[in-house]
């Protein structure tokens, strides 16, 4: 049976990047992986087309495909729309429709671009982890939230709010990854002093006890974490967190990897009558706007987010290990868009060009 993606290239540079996994796509389909894909619009490029950044008509495609793999959204011709409108609007109503809980970053380092993070190289040389971040609770969402008076005075309120139920669906997303990985679990927090952080120790320590004794878990207040990030982070496989500590440590786990334009990311939901969870794919990155349209931007994000739809989403782990190991070749053989340049210097090579050759590492593979 086909698999069913749902493509959303976006604004800026989101086009030029889907491009390229367009033919990465094409490639696999080849090789008989069988996609039924549909294409449609988001963020700025729907609200020239519609006035909305998302209509329910693809709203209604995404609900039904097997996966999304969206590009980016924004831009400064759309920094003046009333906020109910900006291209933003369309991912974010996406993430809370569809219900996606558990945001996945991988912080992943290549070895050819080892050099290029602010870290030794024998920190971050081989670095493989996964940060579970979740996506959908927590201080983001809480109420009371606002700014209000009191005593005269201005206050502002947000609220830290975990359900057990939350808590638990999380921790699970994260067990279920361990198992597919290293078997090892961090889970982060601060209960030393939050009372949700309590209970997210407890709940994540029950779920475990219950179900996933064979996964190692352990536990770290969240700041230790960030140090542990920085110091050794090759003692962590799966970190599994909530939703702020989950922003602030997957961008600083992100940034020991090196350029923007390397980092896929998935945000899944609860699965499906087909054992699938609801699945939204995309690159870290925005959409450029100082680089649009130049044929400089670096493809390799949005095809690693391809990847990750290959692992969870149509359970392909072997054409993922595939892909990412063509994506290393490719970089190994000293490939480099402007972002990967460095200091050094040397000739760019272009958006195309760096798909066309993770193609050809495909093929050679
Ligand atoms: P950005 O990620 O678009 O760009 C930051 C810097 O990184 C820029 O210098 C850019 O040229 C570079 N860069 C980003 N991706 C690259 C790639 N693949 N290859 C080479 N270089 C790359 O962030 P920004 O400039 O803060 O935001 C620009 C627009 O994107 C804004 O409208 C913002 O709201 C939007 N945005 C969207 C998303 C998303 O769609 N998920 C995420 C972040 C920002």
């Amino acid at each position: 049976m086909a698999h069913s993606l749902l493509i959303l290239p976006g604004d800026g540079i989101g086009p030029e990047v889907m491009a390229e996994v367009r033919k990465v796509i094409a490639w696999f389909d080849r090789a008989g992986l069988a996609f039924e894909i549909e294409e449609d619009l988001v963020g700025g490029a729907a609200y020239d087309a519609h006035g909305t950044p998302l209509t329910d008509a693809t709203m209604a495609r995404a609900q039904a495909a097997d996966a999304v793999l969206l590009g980016a959204v924004g831009g400064p011709r759309y920094d003046a729309l009333d906020f109910s409108v900006k291209p933003e609007r369309g991912l974010l109503r996406l993430r809370k429709e569809m219900d996606l809980f558990a945001n996945l970053r991988p912080a992943q380092c290549f070895d050819a671009l080892a050099d290029f993070s602010s870290l030794k190289r024998e920190v971050v040389a081989g670095l493989d982890i996964m940060i579970v971040r979740e996506l959908t609770s927590g201080i983001y969402f809480g109420e009371p939230r606002g700014i209000f008076t009191e005593g005269g005075e201005r206050v502002g309120i947000n609220t830290q709010r975990y359900t057990e139920g939350e808590i638990d669906r999380v921790a699970r997303v994260a067990f279920e990854l361990a198992r597919r990985r290293n078997n090892k679990v961090c889970s982060m927090e601060k209960a030393n002093v939050m009372e949700s952080g309590v209970l997210w120790r407890e709940v994540v320590q029950a779920v475990h006890d219950r179900n996933y004794g064979d996964v190692e878990l352990t536990h770290m207040y969240a700041d230790a974490g960030a140090m542990q990030l920085c110091r050794w982070p090759k003692q962590f496989d799966v970190i599994v967190t909530d939703n702020l500590f989950g922003d602030l440590l997957s961008d600083a786990a992100a940034m020991l990897t090196g350029s923007l334009g390397m980092l896929p990311s998935a945000s899944l939901g609860a699965r499906q009558a087909k054992g699938r969870p609801k699945a939204l794919y995309e690159p870290v990155h925005g959409s450029a706007p100082d680089i649009a349209g130049q044929g400089k931007a670096n493809p390799i994000a949005c095809i690693l987010s391809f990847a990750m739809a290959l692992r969870y989403s149509f359970d392909a782990g072997e054409a993922a290990d595939r892909l990412e190991a063509a994506v290393e070749r490719v970089l190994a053989d000293g490939l480099r868009t402007a972002d990967l340049l460095g200091p050094a210097g040397g000739t760019a090579a272009s958006t195309a060009e760096m798909g066309d050759a993770v193609v050809a590492a495909l093929d050679a593979a």
